[in-house]
C-alpha cells in the first residue's frame, strides 16, 4: 500500500507547487510587451550550453561554483533515482529498463549523491563564514532569505540520506536492483552497516526511508516554487530571453520620444510594478540572492543604501503584494518610489555593470535601474537637486559644465600644429573625426589627454579634424540620468551635425563617448565605424606607424566600465602601455571585474555624500599596487582618479591617459 502513500503526497504537492507556479507565469506574463527579446534557436542554445549547463558565470568564483555545478549537474543525474523511487513504490524489484541493473549506473548514481553531499558542506562552510549575522554589509548574503538556504541545503541533503538508505536497506534485503555490485560504493557502505539488523527491520526501514524519499523531494518542489529556489526553473528562460551578447554597452530601450508623436497620456519609464515588461518581471523572480552583484557592486561596497540585489528583492516583494493588482485589476499598485525604493537607492547607481557582469542568471539590474530613473526624471521631476544644474547646462550650452561651444577648441591652444576644425563637409584626405567630448574639451586634465592623443595621432600620421564649437555632449550623462528626452534631442543634433559633414569615422578617447556614439546612435540613426583611441594607438604601435622608446615606469591600468566591462575593450590599452616599455602591474580587481571610478551614470555630477567615495576606494587599490603611474583611458576616471590619487596626498603618483604614456615614451624621430 505504499504506493498509495507516495500517490498522495505526490499529487498533494504537485497541486501545490503547480498552483503557485501558476500564479507566477500569470504574474510574469502581466508585464508590457517586449517583443526583442526571441533572438533565434542558434543563441539560445548556445547560451544554455554555456550559461546554464556549463555554469559559467558561477565558475569565475571557483570554490561555491565547483559545489553549485555538481550540486546542480548532481540533481540532473540523480533524476533516475526518482523514477527508480516511484517504481519501488509499485514493485520492490523494480528497475529502469535497459540500463536499470548496470553496474555503472549503479556507481554513477552513488558517485554523484556523494558529490552533492560534499557540495553541501561546502556550501555550508561558505554560508557559516559568510554569515550576515556576524560579518553584516560585507556579506554578500546580507538581506538574503539565510533561514530559506539553511532549509533548503537540510531538504537537499534529506534528499540524499533518505536515498542512500533506502538504497542500502534494498541491499540488506536483495531487492537492490543492481544485485550485491561493489560498484554501488556508498550504498554497500552503509549496507554493512544496516544488514546485520536483519531482513525484516530492513524490508520495513527501505518502506520507511523510500517513503521519505518521496516525501522530502516532493517538499523540495514546493519549497522551490515559494521560495528563490525558483531560480531552478526560471533561470533556463531567463538566460533564453536575456540580452545577448550581455546586458551591457546600450541601454535595453529607446522609447519613442518624437514631440510630435506625444500627448498629454504619454508616460516614460517605470513607476509602478505593473510598467517594467514580462521580462524584467521575470528578472526578479529568478533572483538566486547568490548576493555577487552586491559584493561588487561600488556603490554597496563603499556604503551606500544601493545593493542590486536588495533592489531586485524589493521589486520582487512589490511584485507579489501587487498581485491582486496586476491579474484581477483590482486597484493601483504603489509608486516604486518611494515606497519600495528609496531614492538614494536610485540615484547611488554608476551604471558600471558590475552587478550584470556577475549575475549568473543574466538579470538585467542597469535597465531596471535607468527606466526607474526615467520615470522619476520624465514624470515626476524628481531627481537630486545638484543634478538639475547639470541638466539645464546641457540643455542651454550643450555642456555639463556650462561653458559653452566657445570654450572647445581651447584645447588646441599650445599645440605646435594646427587641427583642422570642420566647416562644411570633412575634407576626403582627413580619415577621422575626433570627438573630443566635454570634459576633453572643458576640463584641464580632459584637456591634457585629447592634446597628448592629438600630439601622438599627428605624430604617426593620422589625419584628423574635429567639429569644434558645432560639437555638443552625446548626452550620454541626461540618459543615464534617465532624461531620455533630452538625451535624444541631444543625440538628433549631433547626428545631423555628423551626416551634414559627412562624417563617417570617429575616434573617440572618452568611453562614455564612445558608447553612445558606436551602440545607442544607430538606434537614432546615426551609423558611424567607431574606434575608441586605445585601439588607433595599439594599432598604430603594432604596425610600426608608431615608434616607442622606453620607460622606467611602473604602470597600473584602470579599465574604465564603459571601455571595459560595457564594450569588452580589455586588451587594446594594455597593448599601447605595453608598447612604452614600462612595466604594468594590475590591480587586485581589473578586465571583467574592474572596479569602478564613481563618475558614471551622471554620478560625475552629483554630491556622494554617502559612505566612503567611490574613487578614493579605486585609488587606494591603485596606489597599493605600488606603481607610479595610474593611467586609464577615458577623462571620466582620469579627473575622479586624480582627485582621490591627490586627497590621498600621493603627489608623487601620476594618473595619466594611455596616450599620455605612449608619449612619455616616445623616441624622438
Ligand atoms: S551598475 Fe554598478 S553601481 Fe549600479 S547597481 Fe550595478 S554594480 Fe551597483
Ligand atoms: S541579481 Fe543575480 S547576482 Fe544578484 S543576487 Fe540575484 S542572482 Fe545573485
Amino acid at each position: 500500500m505504499r504506493w498509495i502513500v507516495g500517490l498522495l503526497v505526490t499529487f498533494g504537492a504537485l497541486g501545490v507547487a503547480g498552483r503557485r507556479g501558476w500564479w507566477i507565469v500569470r504574474l510574469v506574463r502581466s508585464g508590457q510587451p517586449d517583443t526583442r527579446r526571441w533572438r533565434g534557436w542558434g543563441p539560445v542554445a548556445r547560451a544554455e550550453v554555456t550559461e546554464v549547463a556549463g555554469q559559467r558565470k558561477l565558475l569565475r568564483w571557483t570554490v561555491p561554483g565547483v559545489a553549485h555545478f555538481v550540486t546542480m549537474w548532481g540533481f540532473t543525474v540523480l533524476l533516475i533515482t526518482v523514477v527508480e523511487a516511484y517504481g519501488a513504490l509499485f514493485s520492490r524489484t523494480f528497475h529502469v529498463p535497459f540500463i536499470g541493473r548496470e553496474p555503472w549506473l549503479a556507481f554513477v548514481e552513488d558517485l554523484f549523491a556523494v558529490g552533492v553531499l560534499a557540495a553541501l558542506l561546502v556550501f555550508a562552510v561558505i554560508r557559516l563564514r559568510q554569515s550576515p549575522a556576524r560579518r553584516e554589509r560585507e556579506s554578500r548574503f546580507y538581506g538574503s532569505h539565510t533561514g530559506a538556504a539553511w532549509l533548503v541545503l537540510a531538504m537537499i541533503g534529506a534528499v540524499i540520506l533518505t536515498l542512500l538508505g533506502y538504497r542500502a536497506a534494498q541491499y540488506s534485503t536483495g531487492d537492490f536492483p543492481f544485485g550485491s555490485t561493489r560498484w554501488a560504493f556508498a550504498t554497500r557502505a552503509l549496507a554493512t552497516v544496516m544488514s546485520p539488523w536483519g531482513r525484516g527491520a530492513n524490508s520495513v526501514l527501505e518502506t520507511v526511508l523510500l517513503l521519505a524519499n518521496v516525501t522530502v523531494i516532493m517538499g523540495f518542489l514546493v519549497v522551490v516554487a515559494y521560495s528563490k529556489h525558483l531560480h531552478i526553473a526560471a533561470a533556463p528562460f531567463n538566460v533564453a530571453f536575456a540580452r545577448r551578447p550581455r546586458a551591457l554597452g546600450p541601454l535595453a530601450t529607446t522609447p519613442h520620444m518624437n514631440p510630435e508623436e506625444l500627448s498629454e497620456d504619454s508616460t516614460f519609464g517605470v513607476g509602478t510594478i505593473g510598467e517594467f515588461s514580462w521580462k524584467q518581471l521575470l528578472d526578479l523572480v529568478t533572483c538566486t540572492e547568490c548576493g555577487r552583484c552586491q559584493s561588487v557592486c561600488p556603490a554597496w561596497t563603499t556604503g551606500k543604501p544601493l545593493s542590486p540585489k536588495l533592489l531586485v528583492m524589493g521589486l520582487r516583494d512589490s511584485l507579489f503584494a501587487s498581485a491582486d493588482q496586476l491579474l484581477n485589476s483590482n486597484g493601483e499598485s504603489a509608486a516604486l518610489v518611494p515606497n519600495v525604493i528609496d531614492p538614494d537607492v536610485l540615484w547611488s547607481c554608476t551604471t558600471c555593470g558590475a552587478c550584470v557582469e556577475q549575475c549568473p542568471v543574466d538579470i538585467e539590474h542597469v535597465d531596471a535601474i535607468v527606466d526607474m530613473r526615467r520615470h522619476q526624471v520624465l514624470m515626476e521631476s524628481e531627481f537630486p537637486s545638484e543634478a538639475a544644474l547639470f541638466l539645464r547646462n546641457l540643455e542651454n550650452q550643450g555642456d555639463p559644465w556650462g561653458l559653452g561651444a566657445s570654450q572647445r577648441l581651447a584645447w588646441t591652444e599650445g599645440l605646435d600644429f594646427d587641427v583642422p576644425v570642420i566647416d562644411g563637409r570633412i575634407p576626403d584626405d582627413v580619415e577621422y573625426l575626433y570627438w573630443i567630448g566635454c570634459a576633453g574639451a572643458l576640463d584641464d586634465r580632459g584637456r591634457a589627454q585629447v592634446q597628448s592623443t592629438a600630439r601622438v595621432l599627428h605624430r604617426a600620421g593620422v589625419s584628423f579634424a574635429v567639429l569644434g564649437p558645432k560639437e555638443r555632449c552625446t548626452g550620454d550623462p541626461a540618459r543615464r540620468m534617465g532624461n531620455e528626452y533630452l538625451f535624444q534631442e541631444m543625440a538628433r543634433a549631433n547626428i545631423e551635425t555628423l551626416d551634414s559633414a559627412g562624417v563617417k569615422k570617429i575616434v573617440a578617447s572618452c568611453a562614455h563617448c564612445f558608447n553612445t556614439l558606436a551602440n545607442e546612435y544607430p538606434e537614432l540613426g546615426g551609423h558611424y565605424e567607431l574606434v575608441h583611441h586605445s585601439e588607433l594607438l595599439a594599432h598604430l604601435l603594432s604596425t610600426g606607424r608608431l615608434s616607442t622608446g622606453s620607460s622606467t615606469s611602473s604602470v597600473t591600468f584602470h579599465d574604465p566600465c564603459y571601455l571595459g566591462r560595457h564594450n569588452r575593450k580589455f586588451d587594446e590599452p594594455r597593448a599601447v602601455i605595453e608598447a612604452s616599455g614600462a612595466s604594468s602591474t594590475e590591480m587586485a580587481r581589473s578586465r571583467e571585474q574592474s572596479f569602478c571610478c564613481g563618475a558614471g551614470g551622471a554620478r560625475m555630477w552629483m554630491e556622494e555624500s554617502l559612505g566612503t567615495r567611490v574613487n578614493i576606494t579605486r585609488a587606494r587599490e591603485a596606489l597599493a599596487t605600488g606603481a607610479d603611474t595610474v593611467a586609464a583611458a577615458c577623462p571620466f576616471c582620469l579627473i575622479m582618479l586624480d582627485d582621490a590619487v591627490k586627497s590621498e596626498g600621493r603627489e608623487d603618483v601620476s594618473v595619466l591617459d594611455i596616450a599620455q604614456v605612449i608619449e612619455r615614451s616616445l623616441s624622438e624621430p
